[in-house]
């Protein structure tokens, strides 16, 4: 089995032991997640997978093959603790700052709004995207290079890393308040919430009302991101409510700017 493979096989069964676990607690109802919300799902999966996986590749094959000529497995006698924390804070620094600005700059923020449009937060908001912001990811960008590099092991860990955190932030479960409860755990989440992303933290981000803060918090996984640059917002609260208000047109939330409609219910 290659690494790319064993990412695949992690990436999926997580996906689907969190689909089954929240199916099983009432979270994929009819009533809960609609065919609208199932179907940008399958949008965004079949956008990641389909064309921005290998359109990226492609991309940074063409670059590295021309311009960075004899790049291929250069990095690989690299040891992996030295690669692997540059790589990883390099993709939550570029995640970052393309989140933070998706929500501050008008014509970005709608790349991004289908991924805020949901209702509820659960497994299938994970790939609930706008087809286009999949080739925004840096993620994708920075994995392909890693992989030209010979840096399959960093490649790995650093796209699974971020895969469990940003499933078990978009879980309805509120695992986080539950350990937090236990004895002598209190001090170590008042830590561990400054530096991880936590349920608490991201959706707050999603949600609606008085705890909720969608100006910030937009680390996937280093929140001390969001503690360094002033965007931080810590609730230790449950969210009233998720999503946006108003509802915007199927067409437009997949594949803007190609269609563009606007609200059509408020
Ligand atoms: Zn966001």
């Amino acid at each position: 089995m290659t690494i790319e493979q064993l990412v695949g096989v992690v990436v999926l069964s997580v996906f689907l032991s969190m689909l089954l676990l929240e199916a099983l607690g009432g979270h994929h109802s009819q009533r809960t997640n609609t065919w609208r919300d199932r179907g940008f799902a399958l949008a965004g999966i079949s956008a990641q997978t389909l064309m921005a996986g290998p359109v990226v590749a492609l991309l940074i094959g063409l670059l590295f093959g021309k311009v960075f000529t004899g790049t291929e497995g250069a990095l690989a006698h690299v040891a992996f603790w030295v690669a692997f924390p540059l790589v990883f804070f390099l993709q939550e620094f570029c995640h970052y700052w393309l989140h933070r600005w998706s929500h501050e700059k008008r014509w970005l923020w709608k790349l991004h709004r289908t991924h805020h449009s949901a209702p509820q937060l659960n497994a299938l908001v994970l790939y609930r995207y706008n087809i286009f912001w999949t080739l925004l990811l840096p993620q994708t960008w920075i994995g392909a290079i890693c992989v030209h590099l010979g840096l399959y092991e960093v490649f790995a860990a650093a796209i699974l890393i971020e895969f469990v955190v940003n499933a078990l932030t978009h879980t309805p479960y509120r695992w986080d308040l539950a350990l937090r409860r236990l004895p002598g755990m209190t001090p170590v989440f008042n830590v561990l919430e400054k530096i991880i992303t936590l349920p608490d933290t991201h959706h707050a981000h999603h949600g609606l009302g008085q705890h909720a803060h969608a100006r910030g918090n937009y680390a996937i996984t280093l929140f001390c991101l969001d503690m360094l640059y002033g965007t931080a917002k810590i609730p230790r609260e449950r969210q009233e409510r998720f999503g946006l208000p108003g509802r915007f047109d199927w067409r437009e939330e997949l594949f803007w700017p190609l269609v563009r409609k606007g609200a059509i219910r408020k």
